[in-house]
């Protein structure tokens, strides 16, 4: 409880300037809509970039409220995180996503990748590990197909506990994105000590590299690094084909982005893959 009260407090403090009675209200909406099942899971899929076919997909949440109005996961997930609704809403998207995964295993996709983020609220809650371990159990996921999207900034504090649960997730065979990299400060020996298995390359450097300057060189910095310390990399936010040309020439393994296919719903990804994958 002491974790996630320092957590929730860090989120709240960083967002003093939004309105407090706004919030609590969106966190008695976000309580009930848990209940009411207005919460659910889409799916963006990752693509190959040297054979632009579909090699996994991203889980990403949605909240749509009675009223069909759509609420950002921009804006609630701070509000889960900060009351601790996360542990339960992140265990549910967990699970929705491990048995999506078998039902496409099911279908045929046998090495198609599935990746949830995990907040660093649910990440630094004791129970995390146990929580893992049996959705895995539960659903008859394969450990070796899914992977868990940390921020870059979960890694700044207790760096030793941290890579000592990393540590533990990938014995049990899952494995680590850091999600929205080089927007973050940490060092690149911090990141070899941290395993992680993949960098993703956050779509503010994947929009520079056809609008500004600098162009591609910080995406470009980031896959050189993925290729000298053997991870692999996804650029984030492709959302035109020049971008996924100069990724590609670049030596980017893979994207994900509106160029490819929009975050849908599990039937349509599944009539999008059985079109996209042959
Ligand atoms: P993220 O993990 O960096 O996810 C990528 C975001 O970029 C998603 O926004 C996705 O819909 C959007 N996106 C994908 N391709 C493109 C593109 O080509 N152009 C543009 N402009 N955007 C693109 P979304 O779904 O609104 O999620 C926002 C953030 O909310 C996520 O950023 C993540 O930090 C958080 N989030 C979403 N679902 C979950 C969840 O289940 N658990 C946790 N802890 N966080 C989540
Ligand atoms: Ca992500
Ligand atoms: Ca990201
Ligand atoms: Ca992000």
């Amino acid at each position: 409880a002491k974790l996630l009260q320092r957590a929730g407090h860090f989120y709240f403090s960083r967002s003093m300037g939004v309105d407090i009675r706004e919030r609590v209200r969106l966190m008695h909406a976000l309580r009930s809509a848990l209940e009411a099942k207005e919460l659910f899971v889409v799916y963006q899929p990752q693509i190959d970039l040297a054979t632009r076919r579909p090699v996994g997909a991203e889980a990403l949440l949605r909240w749509k409220t009675k009223d069909g109005t759509f609420i950002a996961p921009d804006r609630f997930i701070p509000i889960a995180e900060y009351s601790g609704l996360i542990i339960e809403i992140g265990e549910q998207v967990m699970r929705v996503a491990c048995e999506e995964l078998v039902r496409l295993q099911a279908l045929g996709f046998t090495d198609f990748t599935m990746s949830v983020n995990v907040s660093q609220v649910q990440f630094r809650h004791p129970r995390f590990l146990d929580t893992l371990r049996n959705v895995l159990a539960d659903t008859g996921a394969p450990a070796s197909r899914i992977e868990l999207e940390i921020t870059e900034s979960i890694a700044m504090e207790e760096p030793d506990a941290l890579i000592e649960l990393l540590g533990k997730i990938k014995q049990i065979g899952v494995s680590i994105a850091i999600d929205d990299f080089g927007t973050g400060f940490s060092s690149l020996s911090y990141l070899q000590r941290l395993q992680a298995d993949r960098l993703k390359i956050d779509r503010g450097f994947v929009t520079e590299i056809t609008s500004s300057a600098r162009g591609s060189s910080i995406a470009e910095m980031v896959i050189q690094l993925g290729r000298n310390l053997g991870l692999s990399v996804v650029a984030e936010g492709v959302e035109d084909d020049r971008q996924a040309q100069i990724l590609a020439a670049l030596g980017c393994p893979l994207a994900q982005g509106y160029l490819f296919a929009r975050p849908m719903p599990a039937d349509q990804l599944q009539k999008w893959l059985a079109h996209h994958a042959a």
